[in-house]
């Protein structure tokens, strides 16, 4: 088959809900993908940061198979060998009393609301039914009735009403926004990601993690951080919060912690906000799975191990510094941290950001535009230099010959 007879019969069978880019991959290894007629290609969105350990990394793959041989899902109706080893490797990593597993980020941040929302009744004393979380314009959270319920993209909310109630939106990087909205006791919680990543990496100002957490201390509200797509490693620390010394009080992760292999996801609080969700008062039939377990496991062991988040954070200076060297006019602006970045491209001669993505997969590199004039760039993490070098010189020879 070619590849547009895939991709036709990709359309033709499957709902029309995303819009990928024209190439049709079969394999990957490391920071490379390669298309079914053998073509390799950069790979510079690693499946939205999800695969920050490089596609197929060995020592994910065996834990994969090793524990696929054992025992794959009991459910959380029993105990297995695996969750408790998981979740005290996780806590430890991260630093918190207690996690929760889910599946996918969506859900997890579905559990956060909910876990914020048990607390507001269960310790902060909250009326029933009163209570608040403030989030900020430009979000995604993902894509659950409730989570574009706090959405002010209507890409993401269009005729899916009604909304979920509860919510307080604010402009992102707003400080005295978030003060006004403080100013009302029933809110219960303040949902952001460090840096919004599908609204196109932005960036907020110096210290408005730390002064927002500071808000929310002072106020008795929980900071909620989605670092689903921001954490583990990707910004160059950590956690994108770990720039401003900030400790989310619900941490939520997903993506990179299941290594691009499959889908594991959690919530991180300590004991007063986790211990207010009691039995059979959330889960999930996956959320924790052996499988996911070990998994999970490998990948963050690889991230250690390889010094990712180091590699990140040197990387991504070089990145940044080059990009904007590049001569070229249809490059507006240059944001991000580590190898969380993007080019804001000005179109030209009717060429948009599209077309740049078209140009550079055909040189060998794939990227994929957020809204209308973003580039997103955000290779695995295992990138070295010279290959970071080599990239870059795809992106600019494309956006020369546009
Ligand atoms: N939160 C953030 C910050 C994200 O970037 C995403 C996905 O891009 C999600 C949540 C949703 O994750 P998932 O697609 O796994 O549900």
């Amino acid at each position: 088959m070619t590849q547009q007879e895939f991709i036709e019969r990709e359309n033709r069978y499957g709902a029309h809900n995303y819009h990928p880019l024209p190439v049709v991959l079969e394999k990957g290894e490391g920071i490379y993908v390669y298309d079914i007629d053998g073509k390799k290609y950069f790979d510079f969105l690693s499946a939205y940061s999800a695969v920050n350990q490089g596609h197929c990394h060995p020592k994910i793959l065996s834990a994969l198979h090793t524990q696929a041989q054992r025992l794959t899902l009991t459910s959380r109706a029993f105990y297995n060998d695996v969750l408790g080893e998981w979740a005290e490797y996780v806590t430890r990593y991260f630093g918190y009393d207690k996690v929760l597993p889910m599946n996918t980020g969506a859900e997890a941040d579905e559990t956060a609301l909910k876990l914020c929302r048990k607390w507001a009744y269960k310790v902060k004393g909250i009326a029933e039914n009163k209570a608040k979380i403030i989030v900020c314009d430009g979000n995604f959270h993902g894509r659950t009735i409730t989570i574009i319920s706090l959405s002010n993209d209507p890409e993401s909310y269009g005729d899916y009403g009604p909304f979920t109630p509860g919510f307080v939106r604010i402009p992102y990087n707003d400080i005295p926004a978030l003060e006004e909205a403080l100013k009302d006791g029933d809110v219960a919680g303040f949902l952001l990601e460090p840096i919004q990543g599908e609204a196109g990496v932005f960036v907020p100002d110096d210290g408005y993690l730390r002064k927002a957490y500071e808000l929310c201390k002072k106020n008795n509200v929980l900071f909620i951080a989605d670092e689903v797509q921001t954490g583990i490693g990707r910004t160059g620390k950590l956690l994108a919060c770990d720039y401003e010394d900030v400790r989310p009080d619900i941490l939520v992760l997903g993506k990179a912690l299941g290594g691009g292999v499959i889908p594991v996801s959690c919530v991180l609080a300590d004991d007063e906000i986790m211990l207010t969700i009691k039995p059979g008062e959330h889960g999930s039939t996956f959320g924790g799975y052996l499988l996911a377990g070990r998994v999970s496991m490998a990948a963050l062991q690889v991230i250690k191990d390889e010094a990712l988040t180091e590699n990140a954070f040197r990387l991504g200076e070089i990145f940044r510094s080059r990009i904007k060297a590049i001569d070229s006019d249809m490059v507006e602006l240059v944001r991000g941290k580590g190898l969380l970045n993007a080019v804001v491209i000005k179109p030209k001669g009717g060429k948009t950001a599209w077309d740049v993505c078209l140009a550079l997969r055909d040189n060998g590199l794939l990227a994929k535009p957020t809204h209308q004039h973003i580039i997103r760039f955000a290779p695995p993490l295992v990138i070295n230099e010279q290959e970071l070098l080599d990239a870059v010189a795809i992106i600019e020879k494309t956006l020369k010959l546009m």
